[in-house]
C-alpha cells in the first residue's frame, strides 16, 4: 500500500506538472489537481474498500483518513488522527423533517474541531516532504487553527492571517500551537491578498485553499468514507459551502471511486448550502452563471461561509449542475434555530455552518425536492465548542425547550 500519485493537472487548461515540487497555481491561474495511477490504486484499495460482509481477511488500516493512502500524497503522514468520523443515523431529527433515512457526518470530531484538519494534514504532509519551512494561510478561522496544529506536529513555522472578528477560539488555538497570528480589519479575501503580497520576501509557502494542490485531497476522503460507511453513495449530500473545497473534493473522490471500479456512473445530488448574508454560489447557480460575482458586504455568524468569491467557484457550480443538485441560502437566525434543534434532538453540538444544512434540508423537504425515501447526508463541518459567541446568541434568542414540548405533537393530531 502506497501513494499512487503520478502528477498534477490544471483544472482549467489541463497542463501537466510534476508533483515533486512545492507549487501553487498553474501558470494560467487555475487550481492544480492531483492525479494518480488509478490502476495501481485499484489493485489494493478497491478490493479492500468494496463491501464484503465484514470478511475477517480484510486487513486493518489506520482509523484515520490515511486508510486511503493510495489516493493521498506520499510522505510520512503528519497526522493527529483526522478523518474516519462517525456517520450518525439521526432518526429523531429525521422524523421531524420527514426524512427517515437522514444521516449526519460529524466532522466536528476531527482534531482542532473541524474538517479543515483533513485538508491540512494532507497539505502539511506534502509540504514537509518537499522541504517547506514556513507555511502561511489566510483563513476565516478553522483552517488557521488546523494549519497551526499540523505545522506544530511537523516542526514547521506557521503564519495565520485572519479577520479581526474571527471567533475567539480560533485565535487562541493558533497562539497555543505557536503560530504567528496576524489579524486584519476585513474579510478572508483581504487576508488572502496580504499573504500573496508578503510571501515572496518572507519566504512563506502559501497553503491557501485551492492554491495548494493537496488540501482538496484531504477533504475528498469524506467522499471515500461515505462509500465505506454506507456501502454505497447516498442519494443527496447537503454541504455548507464557503470555498467549496469539500464539495469539489468529494466530487473528485466519486470519479476516482468509479475509476477503481467501486461504483458506476451514479452520483449523489450535491447541494451547496450558504448563508443568506454571503451567498455568491446560490446567486450564480440561480442566474445560470459559470462563476461567482464578488459578494459585497459579506456578513454571517457562520464564519466558515464568509467567502465572498470562491476560487473554485466554477468547479463547484459544475459539480452541482452535473449532479442535478441545487444551492440554498439560509439566514443566520434559521441556522441558529436549526442548531438548537439538532443539539436537543440528537446530542450533536454543531457549528452554525453544519446547522445550516439542517435548515436547508427542512426547506428542500417541504418543497418536495427531497423525497421521504431518499438517503440524505448532512455535513456538520465543525464543532459547536469553537463557536461560543454564536451559541450564546442562539440561546439568548430562545432558551432550549424541554424535548417533551416538541415530541408531543407527534401523538396529538
Ligand atoms: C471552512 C469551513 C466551511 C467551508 O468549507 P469549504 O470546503 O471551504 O466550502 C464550512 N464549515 C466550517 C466549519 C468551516 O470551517
Amino acid at each position: 500500500m502506497q501513494s499512487a500519485l503520478t502528477h498534477l493537472e490544471c483544472s482549467r487548461c489541463r497542463r501537466l506538472y510534476p508533483h515533486e515540487q512545492l507549487i501553487n497555481l498553474c501558470s494560467c491561474g487555475g487550481p492544480l489537481l492531483a492525479r494518480y495511477d488509478l490502476r495501481a490504486a485499484a489493485r489494493t484499495l478497491a478490493p479492500w474498500l468494496r463491501p464484503n460482509g465484514g470478511e475477517p481477511s480484510r486487513p486493518p488500516r489506520p482509523a484515520s483518513m490515511w486508510r486511503y493512502c493510495e489516493l493521498l500524497p506520499p510522505g510520512e503522514p503528519v497526522s493527529l488522527g483526522e478523518g474516519f468520523t462517525p456517520l450518525l443515523h439521526t432518526r429523531r431529527l429525521g422524523e421531524g423533517l420527514g426524512l427517515p433515512n437522514l444521516f449526519i457526518k460529524d466532522e466536528g470530531l476531527n482534531p482542532t474541531g473541524s474538517f479543515k484538519a483533513r485538508g491540512l494534514s494532507a497539505a502539511v504532509t506534502r509540504a514537509k516532504a518537499l522541504g517547506a519551512q514556513t507555511l502561511a494561510i489566510p483563513t476565516a478561522g478553522n483552517a488557521g487553527g488546523a494549519l497551526a496544529a499540523y505545522a506544530a506536529r511537523a516542526g514547521l513555522r506557521c503564519v495565520v492571517v485572519m479577520p479581526a472578528d474571527t471567533p475567539a477560539a480560533n485565535v487562541l488555538e493558533c497562539r497555543a500551537f505557536g503560530a504567528e497570528v496576524v489579524q486584519l480589519d476585513g474579510l478572508i479575501s483581504d487576508c488572502a491578498r496580504y499573504v500573496a503580497e508578503q510571501k515572496q520576501h518572507r519566504g512563506w509557502f502559501e497553503v491557501t485553499t485551492l492554491k495548494e494542490p493537496y488540501r482538496i485531497e484531504g477533504k475528498k476522503t469524506m467522499g471515500l468514507e461515505l462509500f465505506e460507511q454506507l456501502g454505497r453513495l447516498p442519494d443527496v449530500i447537503l454541504y455548507p459551502a464557503g470555498g467549496g473545497v469539500g464539495l469539489i473534493g468529494m466530487w473528485k473522490a466519486f470519479d476516482e471511486l468509479e475509476a477503481i471500479g467501486c461504483i458506476g456512473p451514479e452520483r449523489p445530488r450535491m447541494v451547496a448550502v450558504q448563508a443568506a448574508g454571503c451567498a455568491p454560489v446560490v446567486e450564480a447557480f440561480e442566474k445560470g452563471g459559470e462563476s461567482c460575482e464578488f459578494w459585497e458586504d459579506a456578513r454571517t455568524i457562520a464564519s466558515g461561509l464568509r467567502v465572498p468569491k470562491p476560487l473554485g467557484d466554477f468547479l463547484m457550480l459544475a459539480a452541482i449542475r452535473s449532479s442535478s443538485g441545487t444551492a440554498v441560502a439560509v439566514p443566520d437566525e434559521a441556522m441558529l434555530e436549526a442548531g438548537r434543534e439538532l443539539a436537543a434532538r440528537e446530542g450533536i453540538y454543531a457549528a452554525p455552518e453544519g446547522a445550516a444544512t439542517v435548515a436547508a434540508a427542512r426547506r428542500l423537504r417541504e418543497q418536495g425536492w427531497l423525497r421521504a425515501e431518499e438517503t440524505v447526508v448532512l455535513f456538520n463541518t465543525g464543532s459547536g465548542y469553537k463557536y461560543a459567541e454564536a451559541w450564546a446568541e442562539a440561546l439568548r434568542a430562545r432558551p432550549a425547550e424541554p424535548p417533551t414540548a416538541r415530541t408531543s405533537n407527534r401523538r396529538e393530531p
